[in-house]
């Protein structure tokens, strides 16, 4: 689907298929004189080559017979260019079995030749209001879609989303044997935050942490709400020191960020978890995602506002030559 489907100002479009040329002719003239884009083709091949290149009629008048095969043979190319399009065949041929072999082709309306041009213009109008009906649902469908995979608090993807393209971007690294890494991101007491200023301070608190993870993540990187003060990014093509040094970046610039400006320097922290594959012993989503979690848990466990790995200890604060050594303890 193309961005004009959409565009209401746009006039509805017509593609004409039609060898007769003095059918042709007489149609567009009418039919632009009815404010109908009109595009056309002589024979098959011309049609094929108009519907691959645009994707979006409206309309399509179909003659059966044209000089390389029949026309009714373009109805699934039609479909797959817009499920929207609505199909007029126009033709010569009225016995009851070729029309009937016509719908089961998937046209959606016959007028056969000679016809009255007014008929045929009120059937396409009447076509039209279908395609107007189906394109406004297909455009809510797309809206009620990206809703429902977006948390409506940070506007991140929420917890179906993530699952959603975690299990497909784990399945694409194991298959092709590329690096993922998974970050969890988990605010520090954040219980507290809320019962010191309340539950929508606490909101707030949580939209600006999800726009400082959004501002450090790649384009290419998966930023999603998993639970209630809970976040995890998806790091594709990352090793695990890469993550780490992401997830670093993250926990530093959160805890550096003024939280609320009624919490007067009490900076809000996060601990963070990360795993990665290729793991031998991660052989699911749910087994990478439990490891990243276990470190979340140890994060927390040894003293919060700090990162750790499924299998190393990161911020090690005895050993200040490493590049992600950098956790404070807070709180
Ligand atoms: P820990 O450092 O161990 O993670 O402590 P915590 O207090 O962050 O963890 P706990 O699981 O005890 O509490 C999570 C809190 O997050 C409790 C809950 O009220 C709050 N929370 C969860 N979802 C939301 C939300 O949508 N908005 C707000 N304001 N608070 C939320
Ligand atoms: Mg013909
Ligand atoms: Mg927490
Ligand atoms: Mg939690």
């Amino acid at each position: 689907m193309t961005d004009s489907m959409n565009d209401p100002l746009r006039e509805p479009s017509i593609l004409l298929v039609e060898d007769d040329t003095n059918v042709l002719l007489l149609l567009r003239t009418h039919l632009e004189r009815s404010g109908y884009a009109v595009s056309f083709a002589a024979t098959l091949e011309e049609a094929r080559t108009l519907l691959r290149k645009r994707e979006d009629f409206d309309l399509v008048i179909l003659d059966r017979h044209l000089p390389d095969g029949d026309g009714a043979s373009l109805c699934p190319l039609i479909r797959l260019a817009a499920r929207h399009c609505y199909i007029l065949m126009l033709t010569g041929d009225a016995t009851p079995e070729s029309k009937i072999e016509g719908f089961a082709s998937g046209v959606d309306d016959y007028v056969t030749k000679p016809f009255v041009m007014e008929e045929l213009l009120a059937r396409i109008r009447a076509g039209m209001r279908i395609v107007e009906l189906q394109k406004e649902l297909l455009a809510s469908n797309r809206r009620f879609e990206a809703l429902s995979l977006t948390d409506s608090l940070t506007s991140v993807r929420n917890r179906r989303a993530f699952d959603q393209e975690f299990a497909s971007r784990f399945e694409h690294a194991m298959r092709y044997g590329r690096p993922l890494s998974i970050a969890l991101i988990d605010l520090d007491h954040f219980k507290s935050v809320n019962d010191r200023l309340g539950h929508l301070a606490g909101d707030a608190v949580l939209r600006g942490v999800a726009r400082i993870i959004e501002s450090g993540s790649r384009r290419t990187d998966f930023v999603a709400r998993v639970g209630g003060e809970e976040f995890a990014v998806l790091l594709p093509e990352a090793s695990l020191f890469e993550a780490l040094h992401f997830a670093e970046k993250i926990r530093e610039s959160i805890a550096e960020a003024p939280a609320h400006p009624e919490e007067s320097g009490r900076p809000v922290t996060v601990s963070i978890g990360v795993a990665n594959i290729p793991h031998s012993l991660m052989a699911s989503p749910q087994m990478l995602f439990d490891a990243a979690d276990k470190a979340l848990y140890r994060a927390k466990n040894r003293g919060r506002n700090r990162v750790e790995c499924e299998r190393r200890k990161v911020t090690d604060r005895t050993s200040p030559g490493d590049p992600v050594s950098r956790s404070q303890a807070s709180l």
